[in-house]
This record gives C-alpha cells, structure tokens and sequence, in this order.
C-alpha cells in the first residue's frame, strides 16, 4: 500500500489494454484480436464521414486514458493532433493502419498523403491488423499467443470474404461505375473493379454545374449503369444524376454500421455487383 504512489499505474484496473480506435471499422478489428484482453472505443459512431469530423472534449478524455491510439493514418485523422496534445498522455502509443504500407494511390490536392481508404481492401486491413497485434504483444507479453491465435482465425474469416467476393466479381461483364466520392480505389483493385469517375473528388466541397454535365454525358456515352452513395454524405446529387440519366444510385457503406468490418465490407460488395449485374 506504501508503494502505491510509486508503482507505475497498470494499464487499466482490470488489467486490459485499453485501445481507442478512430473508425467503428478499426474497434471491430481490435476487439476481434485483443479478445477479453483489450478494452475498445471508437471515436466516430459510424454516421459522420471521418473526413469532415470534429472532435469533442468526450473525446480528449478518452485519449487521455488510453494506451494506444488506432487509426488508418495517411492524414485521414488530422483533427486528432490538437486532441492528441491536449490529452497530455504521454505514454500514447499510436499505430497506423497506414504504417508499412506501400502501393498508396494518389489522392486529391488535400490528401498529400495519398488516399486514405486503405481499409476497404483486405489485404491492407490485414497488415493494418498486425501493426495493432505487434504493439498489443509489447505492451501486453502475457497476451500474445491468444493475440496470434484470433489474429490467424481472423485473417482465415478475410481470406474467405475476398475469395467470395473476387468469384461474384468474375461473373459480372461490366465491371465500372461511379462513385460519390473516392472511397473504393483500393477496394476496387484488390477485386477488379473500376471506378470511371467520383462526384465529389474533394469531400465536402460540391461538383460545378459544369463538372455535374460531364458527368450525365459520361453516362450516357459510356452507359454507365451504376452511381454509389454513401449513408454519411447527402444523396441529392446521386439522385439528380439518376433522374436525369436513368442511372442506378446504390448505397454503400465504407464504414461499420455495427455488424464488424467483415459484414459491412460484404455488404456493400453484394449491393454494388447486385446492381451491376
Ligand atoms: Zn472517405
């Protein structure tokens, strides 16, 4: 009891790691590999697009208590800096989905990092997934063999959706579409499919008149047979463009919806190839 002062305070009274994810996505990905070791919060609740977020003093709090920060990383998250400092948690460690990763696919003049929208690939969670195990193995020893062993059960669940997703793509003769905005690239390559064009390549700012009659004219000489929106931003330009044009609007959630990552992911890829069909 005398040395309680002195002690270095255990990373939480239950003893498990408390882990702060930025995406619903990132929390589900930690709790399927930290198990009863970890304990998860996710900042967004899954309806705010994580470009335009703002942080909430609840939000510093949760920082300051916890051990490490998880986020995709490529300037994604940049309203988390002030929040970061302003926690005073120094022993913060923050692991990037992004860390290590390579292939990153250009993004619009405010992303000088690259597009962010790793996550939608896979292959990219799965790395983004082992940055997370490595840190909690650190921080945790006693932890690793139950980390590696949902880790591989987990990587064996996303080896499965990729397989039965890439086989539906495969049967489909017409592959492209239009996306709201630039969410799927990745997503896109890992499966063989192929964005034409994006509605809003900057998120938040909205297409000219000029740039929205491009757009209908390219649907119509390329017959393009698809537009995807998302839940978190405004559908009316989709929409407009499917009344003037006939195209299909199809929603897709690049985010967790409260089902895990290999849900959401499955949904979105069977709306998108149903409509493509
Ligand atoms: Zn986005």
């Amino acid at each position: 009891m005398l040395l309680a002062g002195c002690a270095p305070a255990p990373p939480t009274p239950s003893g498990r790691v408390k882990v702060v994810a930025t995406l619903g996505i990132l929390a589900d990905w930690a709790r399927q590999v930290g198990g009863e070791r970890v304990e998860v919060t996710a900042l967004l609740t899954g309806n705010e697009s994580p470009h335009t977020y703002e942080i909430k003093p609840a939000d510093v709090k949760t920082i300051a208590d916890a051990r490490i920060l998880f986020r995709v990383g490529l300037g994604l998250e940049d309203w988390l800096d002030a929040a970061i400092e302003n926690s005073g948690n120094k022993k913060l460690v923050v692991v990037n989905v992004a860390d290590g990763a390579t292939g990153i696919v250009a993004g619009d003049a405010e992303d000088k990092y690259g597009n962010p929208h790793i996550w939608l690939d896979p292959e990219y969670a799965k790395a983004g997934i082992e940055n997370l195990v490595k840190e909690l193995e650190k921080l945790d020893p006693k932890g690793e063999s139950l980390y590696r062993r949902r880790e591989a059960v987990y990587f064996v669940q996303l080896d499965s959706l990729s397989r039965a997703i890439k086989a539906q793509v495969a049967t489909l003769s017409d592959k492209r579409f239009i996306s709201f905005h630039d969410a799927w690239p990745y997503f896109c390559r890992r499966f063989g499919l192929q964005v034409v064009a994006t509605v809003e390549p900057i998120p938040g700012q909205e297409p000219s008149a000029k740039e929205l009659a491009r757009l209908v004219d390219l649907i119509r000489s390329e017959r393009i047979k698809v537009i995807t929106t998302e839940p978190q931003l405004s559908s009316v330009l989709p929409d407009m463009l499917a009344k003037e044009t006939g195209v299909k609007v199809v929603s897709l959630n690049p985010l967790e919806s409260g089902g895990g990552y290999i849900a959401a992911l499955g949904t979105s890829a069977n709306a998108l190839i149903n409509a493509l069909r």
